[in-house]
């Protein structure tokens, strides 16, 4: 850092995305991306006349976009905010809810980014421990004063909670906001949006990067109460007026509406996951139990660090934590069938290579 940097900055956690090594082919199974490409409507969206367009200015409230994801949901446009990513999402809505005196808890072992932009924005954060299992601890939680951000589907576990848990903690308090990330829904998980009506401190927070296929077109939302919505937007229109492009609109409005296309994507990458998680059990692997598009897993003759390592120089990549209680486990995402079998294949080689145990 040079001394020019802002002592605003000096907490900075930068977070560290999954590696993209082009020394050759990899297959490619460290950030959770669907192996599949886009809604074939997202290719006729992005047509010859958008690209004409591109000379003025996109709509800054995203209307399109915003109404397409509002028509899916069942909630009104004024109840959708969108971002580039719901990473960017996320930044807009740490700023605009959270500081020094209002907290934020979540638990130890989740998605990076809250703990990166509690740094950046100077948050006061609480960590509150998953239990031994791995499963959040919930009673802790209903206990804290601070605001709750809680991955459903959690990443890297895959573990869920159900939504009646979910409830429980909305019921527990409305002093603080609760926003529940739920990345990972739509691998057959059920979605809190319809809780959105009972309880105006719940924000719920969506991505087209993982079974949406459009992990470069940069869409994700938040879904609140319009109240919410017009609190982020202020904060948008302060910081980043066009902060999505005409393309990510065109792209995230086609495949919004093409929900039977996301669901077949997902229900097939569900299929794999089943069918891979099988042959690790058959491999003496150990792994959470999934519900989403990656399997966290552990196998008790080789560390984390290795296996990953030998599966690099095999030519897949995947993710492994240099962090307490999840050293052992790498997080492995569900590619296409044949990426899954090649990935048993080259586990099998690497420990035969060892004698298993
Ligand atoms: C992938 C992921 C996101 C971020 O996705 P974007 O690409 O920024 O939309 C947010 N939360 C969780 C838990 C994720 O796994």
């Amino acid at each position: 850092m040079t001394k020019f940097l802002s002592r605003r900055y000096k907490d900075l956690a930068p977070y560290a995305p999954g590696p993209h090594p082009k020394d050759r082919k990899y297959i490619k199974l460290n950030q959770n991306e669907s192996p599949y490409p886009p809604s074939p409507a997202v290719k006729k969206a992005l047509s010859d006349s958008l690209v004409d367009s591109l000379h003025m200015y996109e709509d800054p409230f995203c209307m399109e976009l915003r109404e397409a994801i509002a028509k899916v949901n069942d909630l009104s446009a004024d109840q959708i905010f969108v971002g580039n990513g719901s990473d960017e999402v996320l930044a807009f809505l740490f700023q605009a809810f959270f500081d020094e005196e209002q907290g934020v808890a979540f638990t130890d072992i989740t998605y990076d980014f809250y703990q990166c932009c509690c740094r950046t924005y100077n948050v006061n954060y609480e960590i509150i421990p998953l239990k031994e299992d791995f499963s959040y601890d919930l009673d802790a939680f209903m206990h804290t004063k601070k605001g709750i951000v809680l991955a459903n589907p959690n990443a890297p576990t895959g573990m869920r909670i159900s939504l009646d848990e979910i409830e429980k903690l909305l019921q527990s308090s409305s002093e603080r906001l609760v926003v529940i990330d739920e990345a990972y829904v739509d691998f057959d998980n059920p979605t809190c949006i319809p809780l959105l009506k009972k309880y105006p401190h719940l924000i719920v927070l969506q991505t087209f990067s993982k079974s949406r296929c459009l992990a470069a077109g940069r869409i994700g939302f938040a879904a609140a109460s319009k109240e919410i919505i017009d609190d982020m937007r202020a904060l948008k229109f302060s910081f980043s007026p066009f902060n999505l492009s005409a393309l990510s609109i065109a792209a995230g409005t086609a495949a919004a509406l093409d929900t039977d296309y996301v669901k077949q994507c997902a229900d097939q990458t569900i299929a794999v996951r089943d069918k891979f998680t099988e042959g690790l059990k058959r491999l003496g692997f150990h792994y959470l139990d999934s519900h989403a598009n990656f399997v966290f897993a552990m196998h008790p003759c080789i560390s984390g660090e290795e296996l990953w390592h030998d599966l690099k120089d095999a030519g897949i990549l995947t993710r492994w934590y240099n962090e307490p209680r999840i050293k052992e486990y790498l997080r492995i995402s569900i590619g296409t069938e044949e990426d899954m079998l090649q990935v048993l294949k080259t586990c099998k080689e690497i420990l035969k290579k060892r004698g298993f145990c």
